[in-house]
């Protein structure tokens, strides 16, 4: 704790004695100094609120109260000792019965905080029984009320100086070590409010900042949408007359012409694949592709993937094997998604397969876990796991590190390495693939160990609809 942090506690919070003192300790003093010097002893805030309470009552008391009009006396009185606040220093207030009242007031670091009352005690020297006890009641009976009175314990005054003093002083005490741990208590929970304050203010702030980025992201995807939109249409017809010019429709080309005609046609449909994908992807973030579903055979798919990926595989020298298990039960999907689905994940395959290799086309049973498309809910527990038929696209190329297999599912990700930079891409492939799938409500997953090729495994659920339907 700081110097200058203390010293404003210090002035600032000794306010109310009933803060800093313990209660149980206060009482427990006043009891021991009551059976030392058989005096009673009180203590008060400064509102007059008793803290700690040790006495006896005495006969003389007893018999007074016994009494209407002593009643009615002694309880003026002890009210009005009750109230004396002794701004001064201590004071000494006198019963009607000759008894005494010392109030002493409790000071703290130079705040009057309470003050406690000593009392009542008759003064050594006293002798008779005053007239004011013996008036305060027609019925009063001189001698009982000697009697009671010589029963009140006698002090020399001295003597209550030096018991005020030595209360005084262990009041001190215990009001130092309160307030020291009072005074813990309150930095504790000051420090804990700011530490509270400080995470609201970053917690504000975190929100504003996501709010922005979302502002940031939708802007971004309408821009890439509106950007893809209006380049597709040139884009189709510089495709087109690249076309009708490399045929001859124009006239005949030479050599060197219909080359660069052919390379305008090759990188315009590289460029409209690219700006199909980013207008895929967009649709799929906004939730906006419709699904024409159909129930289709996961075999059939299979086979027809063979059929369309086997000219390209024969050009790079790679094979393709295809598995299909028998009794596969039929899905319901959307024909041209999923073929873009497997499409992507073949492609890819045969970009990274050595020649010579062979790529491995597999339809088997299988189940999808509950949860499996991530709903993030809790009744996950309760589900039982869908039936799907799960189609895998094995490789033999180059694969992928542990630590990038999950990443490569994000939009224009691809694993850093000059051997996959080599092979092109854009990297928006397998972030489509993946989000195609779980529209579908099915998974994807990778299995690979670099240099050891990769296996993606696409799991569809079956059907609900009768097969053909
Ligand atoms: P790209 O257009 O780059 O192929 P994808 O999203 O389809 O984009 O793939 C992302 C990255 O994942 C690729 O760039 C490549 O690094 C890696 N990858 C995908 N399939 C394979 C595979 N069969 N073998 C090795 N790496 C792969």
């Amino acid at each position: 704790m700081s110097g200058a942090v203390s010293a404003e506690l210090e002035l600032a919070d000794v306010a109310r004695l009933e803060d800093i003192v313990d209660r149980r300790a206060l009482n427990e003093v006043c009891r021991s100094f009551f059976e030392l010097f058989s005096i009673s002893l009180r203590v008060f805030t400064r509102e007059g609120v008793m803290l700690a309470d040790a006495h006896e009552e005495r006969e003389i008391c007893r018999y007074v109260n016994s009494l209407g009009d002593g009643r009615r006396a002694c309880s003026a009185l002890v009210s009005e000792v009750k109230r004396t606040d002794p701004v001064d220093g201590p004071t000494v207030h006198a019963c009607f019965t000759g008894a005494e009242y010392r109030i002493v007031p409790i000071v703290y670091q130079g705040q009057r905080l309470g003050r406690f009352v000593l009392g009542p005690y008759v003064p050594a020297e006293r002798r008779e029984v005053p007239r004011s006890l013996l008036v305060i009641d027609a019925r009063i009976d001189p001698e009982q009320a000697r009697n009671a009175l010589s029963e009140m314990p006698r002090v020399r005054k001295e003597t209550v100086d030096r018991i005020g003093e030595h209360l005084s002083r262990t009041l001190d005490l215990i009001l130092f070590s309160g307030h020291r741990a009072f005074l813990t208590s309150q930095m504790h929970v000051a420090s804990v409010r700011e530490s509270f304050r400080e995470l609201a203010e970053k917690n504000q702030h975190l929100q504003e900042a996501f709010g922005r980025l979302k502002e940031l992201d939708r802007l971004k995807s309408n821009f890439l949408a509106t950007v893809s939109h209006e380049l597709r249409t040139p884009l189709t017809s510089i495709i087109g007359y690249s076309d009708m010019l490399a045929t001859g429709i124009a006239g005949e080309l030479n050599g060197e012409q219909q080359e660069f005609v052919e390379t305008i046609r090759s990188k315009g449909d590289h460029l409209l694949a690219l700006i199909t994908s980013l207008l895929d992807l967009n649709k799929l973030e906004q939730g906006s592709m419709r699904l024409h579903r159909e129930v289709m055979d996961a075999g059939a798919l299979v086979t027809d993937l063979k059929k369309t990926m086997t000219p390209s595989a024969m050009k790079k020298s790679v094979g393709i094997d295809m598995k299909i298990e028998p009794g596969l039960p039929p899905l319901h999907v959307d024909p041209v998604r999923i073929r873009q689905v497997l499409f992507n994940i073949t492609e890819n395959a045969l970009k990274f397969s050595p020649p010579g290799s062979a790529i491995q086309l597999i339809a088997r049973h299988a189940e999808i876990a509950p949860g499996g498309s991530d709903d993030g809910f809790g009744a996950v527990l309760l589900a039982m796991p869908t039936r799907a038929v799960e189609i895998g696209i094995i490789d033999a190329g180059i694969g992928i590190p542990k630590e990038e297999q999950s990443k490569i599912f994000d939009a224009f990700y691809q694993v850093d390495g000059g051997s996959t930079r080599e092979h092109g891409g854009t990297g928006l492939g397998l972030s489509i693939v993946k989000r195609i799938v779980e529209a579908h409500g099915g998974t994807v997953r990778v299995e690979s160990e670099p240099g050891h090729g990769a296996a993606f495994w696409v799991a569809l659920p079956e059907s609900d609809e009768p097969a053909g339907g």
